[in-house]
């Protein structure tokens, strides 16, 4: 297998032995290798006539479109790093990835344009190039309102060349600088070298047994770590055809899954939650995905066996951070996770080939099997820091090893269960609730859609439970209702005191449910 340095150089070897094998699907075009190559030069050529040489940095904020792919590739090409930017986002957000990562190029979406236009200091950009594939909520169309700076990127396509330089990633160069997402603080840029993701992309495809025959459906956004490293790295890198999604919504996604029969995808569980809930999902056949995953945020045991049941899919559970270039333990392939008798926590997996896990406890110490402590992990896919941030790389890497933050165990047999953030531990009358305990009782309801459980602070017990939950279509229950559930189900003091029932839980852009927010209520 053409496993190198960087998965630039594996996508080379593998267009040259077979060009016109498929790589991208995208409603109804297909690109195949060759194409993917040969566009991705001639965008290199146009960043490189704009002044983008090895060390910069280039922004992209696409949704999954053949653009997206085809950027990536061509900052690659030119040795700079890529700095995935949601299109989402507004002028600060925006504003703050641009200043802290240096950034002077970007590639966007047209909606980004106010954006763009209304950031606080404009001239750190000198370009900004847009492309019009792929619609988000309007497809806007020029004259840009910075015009001056603004260049089409279908033109730079018509245009065609090569960059006058061909290159080679080094290993240790940063490939991408991949902002966290900002569920616990401010945004974080981790720097995920060539060798993370050559790494993670040879090791996924030889432990889940990937191959040229299996294709990848893209429900993770290419503007984070699951998406660039478990997507874009993987199809290009291994050889597997990527059917992209532009923005993931649920109805689209199944009838992309009948119309191209992708094996492989792994997202947040929010979107199964999605697949599951949709009207009209159900008759779809989603029997094509038989290597699926779920990671980024816990995965209800419920959830899954209501998926296995609607689908017959089976959705195996994953773990990782951006700080590990996406999932580093796993539930192999056709395994059914653990359950731990004592706590009901479902297994996240086994550590990945080469990767080394590791409990620890307060003084840092190594942990006995059973014995909860905080996940350390060290292996090739541990990023390399935090961009311009040696004071936060320190405290997090020591010894190029990450310490996530995440409280787990792992028992005799190597399996690791997660019990929670560390920070988010609730502390009520000297009693240690872990949220996801609760969480997972209130999923087992048979009207609850999500649930997120949060610690408010009260003058007696410093915090007391509080739980919000959103229901399932058509389903009815009241706070009281959920109150008794949880009573008749768990320790009193882990009860919540309070059931919210909210029409849509507060999500960050990945999908993941933002307990931050909910504390705030
Ligand atoms: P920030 O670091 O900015 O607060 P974040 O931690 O959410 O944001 P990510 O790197 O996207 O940024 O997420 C990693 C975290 O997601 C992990 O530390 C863990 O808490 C959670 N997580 C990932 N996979 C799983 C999983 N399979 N089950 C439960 N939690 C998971």
């Amino acid at each position: 297998e053409p496993d190198a340095g960087s998965v630039l150089q594996m996508f080379r070897i593998r267009t040259a032995r077979r060009p016109d094998a498929p790589q991208l699907h995208y409603f109804g075009t297909t690109l195949d290798r060759a194409a993917v190559d040969r566009l991705s030069d001639a965008l290199a050529a146009g960043l490189e006539r704009r002044g983008v040489g090895a060390g910069d940095r280039v922004a992209i904020a696409l949704q999954n479109t053949p653009v997206c792919v085809l950027a990536v590739l061509a900052v690659w090409k030119l040795r700079a790093t890529v700095v995935p930017v949601n299109p989402m986002y507004k002028e600060r957000e925006l504003g703050h990835l641009l200043a802290d990562s240096g950034a002077r190029v970007l590639i966007a979406h047209p909606a980004t344009a106010p954006a763009v236009a209304a950031l606080p200091d404009p001239g750190v950009l000198d370009h900004v190039l847009y492309s019009r594939t792929g619609a988000l909520a309007a497809d806007a169309t020029g004259p840009w309102p910075d015009e001056d700076r603004a260049d089409d990127v279908q033109a730079i396509l018509d245009e065609g060349g090569t960059p006058r330089k061909a290159t080679i990633n080094r290993p240790d160069e940063p490939a991408l600088l991949s902002y966290t997402s900002g569920t616990t603080g401010p945004a974080k840029g981790a720097i995920n070298t060539h060798r993370n993701l050559a790494y993670q992309v040879a090791t996924c495809r030889a432990w889940i047994g990937l191959d040229e025959s299996d294709s990848i459906l893209t429900i993770a956004p290419l503007f984070h770590i699951t998406g660039l490293a478990m997507h874009l790295s993987l199809g290009l890198g291994a050889g597997l055809p990527l059917v992209l999604t532009c923005r993931f919504e649920p109805a689209t996604a199944a009838a992309l899954v009948e119309r191209y029969r992708p094996t492989f995808t792994i997202g947040s569980i929010t979107a199964f939650i999605a697949l599951l809930d949709e009207p009209g999902t159900r008759d779809r056949d989603l029997g094509s995905l038989t290597k699926v995953f779920s990671g980024g945020a816990p995965v209800p045991s419920a959830t899954v066996r209501r998926f296995a049941d609607a689908f017959g899919v089976y959705v195996h559970n994953a773990y990782g951070l951006t700080e590990t270039t996406a999932a580093t333990v796993a539930v192999p392939l056709g395994t059914r996770a653990p359950v731990d008798e004592a706590s009901g926590t479902l297994a996240i997996g086994v550590p990945l080939p080469s990767v080394h896990v590791e409990i620890r406890g307060e003084t840092g110490e190594v942990l006995p099997p059973g014995e909860p402590g905080e996940l350390a992990i060290a292996g090739p896919q541990v990023a390399a820091g935090y961009w311009r941030n040696p004071e936060q790389t320190r405290a997090s890497f020591p010894d190029r090893t990450l310490l996530t933050g995440d409280v787990g165990f792992m028992d005799a047999d190597g399996w690791v269960y997660l019990v929670d953030r560390k920070k988010d531990m609730i502390v009520a009358a000297g009693y240690k609730i872990w949220p996801r305990e609760v969480e997972d009782v209130l999923y087992e309801h048979p009207a609850v859609r999500e649930a997120a459980v949060v610690g408010v602070p009260d003058p007696y017990r410093g915090e007391t439970v509080r739980a919000h939950v959103s229901l399932r279509p058509g389903a009815a229950a009241t706070g009281d209702d959920l109150r008794e559930h949880c009573r008749s189900r768990l320790a009193v003091y882990k009860a919540p005191a309070e059931v919210v029932i909210e029409d849509e839980l507060p999500k960050s852009v990945t999908g993941k449910i933002l307990r931050r927010e909910l504390r705030g209520h």
